[in-house]
């Protein structure tokens, strides 16, 4: 038999790497410093999360813009999908196969599989700390940038250490009591404590008390100058606290790549720095069903990453970037039962606005023409804001099933009464306005796109790596194994092995 030369050697490498496995597991006392990567530290680490973005995600961005701009398939490539290592990791939480934000973000700041809703915390409740607080506590300036708000669950696994993901207060403390450099982006859902059962005071007053400078307007946020500690989120913040989606941003808002460019400037220093910038809303698009916001987030996502890359060819032995998913979110394919093999991703562009910005339309006309309102009248908001047709020879124009349907979403929504999360009902439109997600799924399945969920699913994701000890993330493993990767580029270890208990820490 005939074996070509680059798999045996593949072959090798793998057996290699299966007996040093062995070996490690057998082992028990090696050090996570030592498992993955023994050279010369990072000195700069940036960790972006792309919150929902699975592989699709990082396809189809690729596809809609080949398709908007007449190029091949091939044509365009963003900078995640360009990285020299690319792995497959996988999602599930200690308690549950689907996982949430906060126990995926826990893993990967922590090293650590824990509950549901945990924050930075064990599966015991007990506090973990996060690569974050190591590289605060070794020296280096820490920064944490999301475009949803900064208490959320990804931003706060590396800060915040509280049993549940909804105690944005407590979370918002312990931001104010965290020492990290510089938070950006979105702003905070309970910083004084109003659906807190034991408020603490305004946690902006303690970060002012702590040394940050606080900042909520693009003109104070391009004059800052590095040396304080800083709080900085967009003046704009139209749904809970974050920032808008990409493509309904004005040249007003900070975008999440201008958030990571100032945050570099801000965070660059003899002793390094760590940042973790999070892309929130690809998951919130994703939940609604909407390809295109979620498109245009991803590609937002992506300008981000592109700056920690302009930063890495100037550091380029002393940086590493490493990009990943959390989880996927809305069981996202590319493909579709009633386009088989085509694919036409050109008619996604006839969507101007988000799922968000066309929601508060509905709304808005369902409350201005109560008792009267018509799906006639109503289309031309569809047509402007989506390109969809009602007739017509074009692929643009809607089937007679398909305006049926949305004939139907459109009376549902102006009745304006429905029992959510329940149903044939919650099949069809989730938690959503019935005739927003049916537009978005109209157009979407027209495009060859469809979703098979309103909440995450348990695919694998990628994650992508460039700079040093990068080959440790080929492969393929459990997104814990992700945080334990980062503190070994940084020389850290876990802060224990795991299910054994903090140090100091009698009994149990
Ligand atoms: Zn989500």
């Amino acid at each position: 038999m005939y074996y070509p030369e680059k798999k045996v050697k593949a072959f090798v490498l793998a057996l290699t790497f299966f007996v040093c496995s062995a070996f490690v597991f057998t082992g028990g006392q090696v050090s996570a410093g030592q498992d993955y990567y023994s050279g010369k530290p990072a000195k700069y680490v940036f960790l972006f999360i792309g919150d929902g973005m699975g592989i699709p995600h990082r396809q189809a961005p690729e596809i809609f813009l080949a398709a908007r701009e007449g190029k091949p398939f091939g044509h365009y490539r963003m900078t995640m999908n360009t990285f020299p290592s690319q792995g497959v990791t996988t999602t599930y939480a200690n308690d549950r196969f689907i996982i949430g934000s906060a126990a995926a973000a826990t893993a990967i700041s922590t090293g650590y599989t824990t509950n549901i809703g945990f924050i930075g915390m064990d599966p015991e409740l007990r506090p973990v700390k996060t690569v974050a607080e190591m590289a605060r506590d070794s020296g280096m300036k820490v920064g944490i940038v999301s475009s949803v708000s900064i208490d959320h669950a990804t931003p706060a696994a590396f800060y915040a250490h509280q049993p549940h993901r909804s105690m944005y207060h407590e979370i918002a403390h312990d931001l104010a009591n965290s020492g990290f450099h510089y938070f950006g982006g979105g702003g905070f859902r309970d910083p004084e404590g109003k659906k807190s059962k034991s408020p603490k005071g305004d946690a902006l007053a303690v970060a002012r008390n702590n040394g940050y400078a606080i900042v909520s307007n693009r003109a104070d946020f391009m004059k800052l100058t590095p040396g304080e500690k800083i709080i900085a989120y967009n003046a704009n913040l139209p749904d809970g606290k974050a920032l808008p989606y990409a493509m309904d941003a004005t040249a007003d808002d900070i975008s999440l790549a201008e958030f990571t460019s100032r945050g570099i400037e801000l965070l660059d220093n003899p002793n390094g720095f760590f940042m973790m910038v999070e892309g929130g809303k690809i998951d919130w698009a994703s939940h609604a069903n909407d390809a295109v916001a979620t498109i245009y987030n991803t590609l937002a996502f992506d300008d981000a990453v592109k700056k920690a890359v302009e930063f890495a060819e100037k550091n380029p032995d002393e940086t590493l970037i490493v990009v990943t998913g959390d989880h996927e979110c809305g069981g996202l394919t590319l493909g579709f039962a009633g386009t088989k093999y085509e694919s036409a991703y050109d008619v996604l562009k006839g969507q101007k606005i988000s799922f968000k910005v066309f929601e508060a339309m509905v709304r808005d006309y369902r409350e201005q023409n109560a008792g009267k309102a018509s799906f006639k009248d109503f289309f031309s908001l569809i047509e402007q804001n989506f390109g969809l047709k009602m007739a017509g020879d074009d692929h643009m124009a809607l089937e007679d099933y398909e305006l049926k349907s949305l004939k139907d979403a459109f009376l549902l929504s102006m009745a304006g009464l429905r029992e959510k999360g329940r149903g044939e009902d919650y099949l069809m439109y989730g938690d959503y306005e019935p005739l927003v997600v049916k537009v978005t799924h109209i157009l979407n399945q027209k495009a060859g796109l469809a979703w098979t969920s309103y909440s995450h699913t348990g695919a694998p994701v990628t994650t992508s790596a460039m700079g040093v000890g990068n080959a440790m993330f080929n492969g393929y493993y459990h997104q814990s194994e992700l945080g334990k990767k980062i503190m070994s580029a940084l020389g850290f270890s876990p802060d224990r092995p795991f299910g054994q208990s903090p140090a100091g820490e009698a009994g149990s």
